[in-house]
């Protein structure tokens, strides 16, 4: 392994960008080799998709309530762009790491390759826990995350977005600094804005809204199942909406959770008193009159379909073998790891990969961003309408893959994103 160099330049008082010499995923790495086994892709292209086009490593001061200055790290990673303007949100986690972004920014460039949205892929946070920050702590971290990199980012360069912590209210500060510094309106620069600022109708629920249309899809295929019950791991936007949607949809959630907790009702939750109960007690976990359950259990319950909306790696060797759902719905990024894929495929588990599954959310932010960039605003049935275009030829494509080689739904994403990728580059010149 070659030895790790770094260097730092200076650009100005408040921002520093890191250079990873070193610049390859490495988590990318071990699941490129592992997954694409088979694929026979040439030592040029697995280089090529194992190292991220452009890292950014950014610290800058923000003033605390109190008075004091505190200096936070935020990254924002660009893989992969042969396909266009990267794209992917802004996480903010006290735990994140370059290399989750990493691994994160590569997801995206799949997902937008796989729903053949023309961007690339994108990914970016800070290491913050938000709920320890007041609402103006909040926006002036997120102003001075924007001020770091606005010379990076732009509606023909790189389009963030909500991701977990983030909001419409954080994508409005986002919005406004940027034009700010830049000097005129651009409004295409991020999506998953609030509607008065240029967001797009159906956004919020967009993530949520697509899952639902792909598991329509693969339970057509696979044969539906009656009155299925449902678990859903994680009640923030993704988790509260795909909740409500497939209970709206005549399914029975038994089963819901978020850090604090879970509960379960094997008649089925009232969706609608669960999330009044999650506004004003901050946790599912204080619903009254249902058994109270830990994450932990919630992946194992009897159920037919598990859906795992909350953070990644939470599938791991350890517990894939308890899982006894028969369809995994994949809303949150990476929630089973590369180990855990290979128990449940044996168990004869489908696991309806995220890069399909959640892409819903990036899918109306492309909506966003085209009737930003034309001055349009869509009604809500076509923007509507065209996701769930967007999402049923997506899944027919991954599934004809999928019955063609024999193989994992996983894998099949996978193919199918990184050989639009390669034709990309291909076309570019980038590759023989
Ligand atoms: N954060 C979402 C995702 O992981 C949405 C990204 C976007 O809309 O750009 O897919």
């Amino acid at each position: 392994m070659a030895e790790i160099k770094r260097g730092i330049t200076v650009l100005n008082r408040f921002e520093r960008i890191h250079v990873d010499d070193e610049n390859v995923c490495r988590h990318c790495m071990a699941q490129l080799r592992r997954v694409y086994k088979g694929l026979e892709l040439s030592p040029e292209e697995l280089e090529l998709l194992e190292r991220p086009r452009r890292t950014f490593i950014v610290s800058f001061p923000v003033r605390m309530d109190d008075g004091s200055t505190r200096m936070f790290t935020g990254y924002r990673v660009q893989y992969n762009d042969a396909r266009g303007p990267t794209k992917g949100g802004i996480r903010f986690h006290p735990r994140l790491t370059l290399e989750d972004v990493r691994n994160l920014a590569y997801l995206m460039a799949l997902k937008c390759a796989v729903v053949d949205i023309p961007f690339g892929g994108a990914k970016g946070g800070i290491i913050v826990n938000p709920k320890e920050l007041s609402q103006g702590e909040l926006e002036r971290l997120t102003r001075g995350y924007i001020r770091a990199i606005h010379g990076f980012i732009g509606p023909r360069k790189d389009i963030p977005a909500p991701d977990v912590y983030t909001d419409e209210r954080i994508m409005a500060w986002v919005l406004d600094e940027y034009e700010k510094t830049l000097g005129k309106s651009a409004p295409g620069v991020v999506t998953g804005k609030p509607l008065a600022l240029g967001g797009s109708k159906g956004r919020s629920y967009a993530t949520a809204l697509g899952g639902s249309y792909i598991l329509d899809e693969a339970l057509q295929v696979m044969g539906g199942l009656e009155d299925s019950r449902v678990a859903v791991q994680g009640f923030g936007n993704v988790g509260a909406n795909i909740a409500r949607i497939l209970k709206e949809n005549g399914y029975r959630v038994i089963a819901v959770s978020d850090s604090k907790g879970g509960i379960l009702d094997e008649g089925g939750l009232d969706i609608g008193e669960v999330m009044g109960c999650k506004r004003e007690k901050g946790s599912v976990a204080a619903f009254p009159g249902a058994e109270k359950i830990t994450n932990e259990e919630l992946l194992s319950l009897g159920c037919d379909i598990l859906v795992p909306a909350a953070l990644s790696d939470q599938i791991t060797e350890e517990n894939a073998s308890m899982v006894k759902a028969r369809v995994v719905l994949e809303l949150a990024n990476s929630p089973v790891t590369v180990a855990a894929d290979d128990v449940l495929f044996g168990n004869g588990v489908k696991v309806i990969p995220d890069i399909l599954a959640n892409a819903g959310g990036v899918v109306v932010s492309y909506l966003e961003w085209v009737q930003n960039l034309s001055g349009e605003t869509w009604r809500r049935e076509r923007v509507i309408g065209r996701l769930k275009r967007i999402m049923g030829s997506a899944f027919r494509e991954v599934y004809g893959i999928c019955r063609e080689e024999e193989c994992s739904m996983r894998l099949a994403a996978h193919l199918l994103g990184v050989r639009r990728i390669l034709e990309a580059e291909r076309l570019r010149g980038n590759l023989r």
